[in-house]
């Protein structure tokens, strides 16, 4: 037989092998902790994504090291679309952040596209003493050199939050790093420390219900959500230009078949267009994407220019891990 209808054969095959596909639950990795902002997005989006998938989506939480672990994890499962990474800005700043990354980011995965963003909230422990951003700015100024700030590790978005707000206010905090701000909530609530900048999706139910001080939103307009409408911008309490927005995306391991990729696709499409996925994201202050943003090489392309724009930004604040 001529070579040509060898390779012809051999792609007709490959590709009649994943028509059934899928023929069991999907695996869903959430790099950050059980019940913190990622979480929420990647339990929303599994229930969006059951019925045009045809399958069940697992969440499995690898949370640690800024969600480099859980990245880690989907770099080196077997690409046969049963293992799928849900992760955000994270994946654009670990390659500046970590010196021994566990895998490359443009080369060891398939983009499948972006999900939403979502702006942060800068919190206090429900014992702060200031009750308004004026009052926080004062409190922060007395207090310099004991102030601590939680976050989810390097490159998470709660520590790049910080950090730029730390750097905008020229003040150094001691930031203390968790596995996912979920954990990082409750010690908040607890009182075990000061400040932390978080995900409105992981945010806007305990500012609602009073079990966390809330000073200010990090985008550059103040946001519709009832509970989170009140609260001022931090641009517009002085700090000029502040604007923090988390971008999510979803991902596969590298050399995951065409066929499977398209699938995945066209469900992440029709579930980020169904209408209780909107409500339940909406509430939390998450702006879904439009169509044009959920295509594998426009993604692709984001997180390569996400890349370049954060590399100066955290080179200047000289951070970086093993
Ligand atoms: N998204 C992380 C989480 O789910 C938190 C962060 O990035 O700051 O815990």
């Amino acid at each position: 037989m001529k070579k040509t209808l060898l390779a012809a054969l051999a792609v007709l095959s490959c590709g009649a092998a994943w028509a059934d596909y899928p023929e069991k639950p999907v695996t869903l990795v959430v790099p950050f902790s059980a019940g913190g902002p990622t979480d929420k997005v990647a339990r929303d989006l599994a229930e969006a994504m059951r019925k045009p998938l045809n399958a069940t989506l697992v969440i499995e939480n690898v949370g640690g090291a800024g969600g480099t672990l859980g990245a880690t994890r989907v770099s080196k499962a077997a690409a046969d679309g049963y293992t799928l990474l849900l992760h955000h800005v994270s994946m654009a700043t670990s390659p500046s952040l970590y010196r021994n990354l566990g895998y490359k980011t443009l080369d060891d995965f398939e983009y499948l596209g972006m999900i939403n963003e979502v702006p942060m909230t800068l919190i206090g422990r429900p014992t702060m003493p200031a009750g308004s951003y004026a009052e926080l700015s004062k409190w922060i100024d007395a207090n310099r050199g004991k102030i601590n700030l939680a976050n989810a590790g390097l490159g998470s978005a709660s520590h790049l939050c910080g950090l730029l707000y730390q750097s905008t206010l020229k003040v150094d905090m001691i930031t203390v790093p968790y596995k996912g701000t979920a954990p990082a909530m409750t010690d908040l609530i607890g009182g075990q420390v000061d400040l932390m900048c978080d995900q409105t999706t992981n945010t806007t139910s305990q500012i609602e219900s009073g079990k966390v001080k809330a000073y200010a939103v990090t985008t550059t307009r103040r946001l519709t959500t009832p509970a989170l409408a009140k609260l001022p911008t931090l641009d517009e309490v002085g700090l000029k230009g502040f604007n923090v927005s988390i971008w999510h995306g979803l991902y596969a391991p590298k050399g995951t078949p065409k066929a499977v990729l398209d699938k995945l696709n066209a469900a992440l499409k029709t579930a980020l267009k169904d209408a209780d996925f909107h409500k339940r994201q909406e509430a939390l202050g998450a702006v879904i994407v439009t169509d044009a943003r959920v295509n594998p090489a426009e993604h692709k392309k984001f997180v390569e220019a996400e890349i370049a724009k954060w590399g100066p930004i955290i080179k200047a604040a000289g951070q970086y891990a093993d």
